[in-house]
């Protein structure tokens, strides 16, 4: 794959012509497979990851052993933009949260694209004011909102970056990303499906209606969908949210060549 009419990608089928083939030659394919490390915290960012499925999910670890998510990048994205703008070790880890492909490369080499363009340069910064947007309304959304709300937006927001509405996740992970109990987890999905927003089975969670979920959660789903919007607008062919998972928006993937989520 790797093609940019072929690309499931926003960030690379939004790319000029000029700046994709720059690109293009040293774009792989890998899996992304669940719970995958893809970066260390502390730790330089090597690789950029466009994903084409699946989401990854930029998270905090605490001394105490927890672990809280504080921004996710899906199909609409790229994750290790800061690292191509500034070259700054990694402030959070990275984790694949849903499995699925991505294109893959060394971020020097999307450092020497920016460095030849401003345009992509400010299209970088429009991927990276995007990741600041969400962990600043992640921050205050779990320091304020119930979980039920917290978890409505959790959901959209993963179901946005991935492409669907069937999300293979357990209660227990997402009570790690959330930072919260998994019993409150477990109650508030309960609440969801009792309701009809939701159906879970085990290690699936599938979105059943998905305005009712946008009603029932917080103002921060949908302030952070506008920032988004907004900021992706300025791209040729913005993706995120739910109209985006149509599947004639979704070209076919070409098979994975790759199977470790770091390239030789
Ligand atoms: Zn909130």
């Amino acid at each position: 794959m790797n093609n940019q009419a072929d690309s499931s990608n926003s960030f690379l089928t939004s790319l000029p012509t000029r700046e994709f083939d720059l690109l293009k030659p040293h774009l792989k394919l890998v899996e992304l497979r669940h719970q995958s490390l893809l970066v260390q915290a502390g730790d330089e960012i090597t690789h950029a990851y466009c994903p084409h499925s699946g989401v990854v999910s930029m998270v905090v670890n605490l001394d105490d052993g927890e672990t809280v998510e504080v921004a996710m990048v899906g199909r609409e994205s790229l994750f290790g933009v800061s690292a191509a703008i500034d070259g700054e070790k990694s402030p959070n880890s990275a984790i694949v949260t849903l499995p699925g492909i991505a294109s893959t490369l060394e971020v020097e080499h999307v450092r020497l694209a920016a460095a030849r363009s401003e345009d992509f340069r400010m299209q970088l910064r429009r991927h990276e004011r995007a990741v600041l947007v969400q962990a600043q309304q992640s921050a205050a959304c779990n320091a304020v909102h119930p979980v039920e709300s917290r978890l409505s937006r959790w959901l959209l927001h993963a179901a946005d970056r991935s492409g669907g509405d069937a999300l293979a996740l357990t209660q227990d992970f997402i009570a790690r990303m959330l930072g919260i109990q998994r019993n409150s987890v477990t109650i508030a999905a309960h609440g969801l499906q009792d309701a009809g927003l939701i159906r879970c089975s085990r290690g699936y969670i599938e979105i059943i209606d998905r305005e009712a979920l946008i009603t029932n959660s917080c103002e921060c789903y949908r302030d952070v969908k506008t920032h988004c919007d907004r900021l992706f607008r300025r791209d040729r062919h913005p993706v995120i949210g739910r109209e985006s998972s149509r599947a004639s928006d979704r070209p076919a993937i070409e098979p994975m060549r790759a199977k470790s989520p770091h390239p030789s």
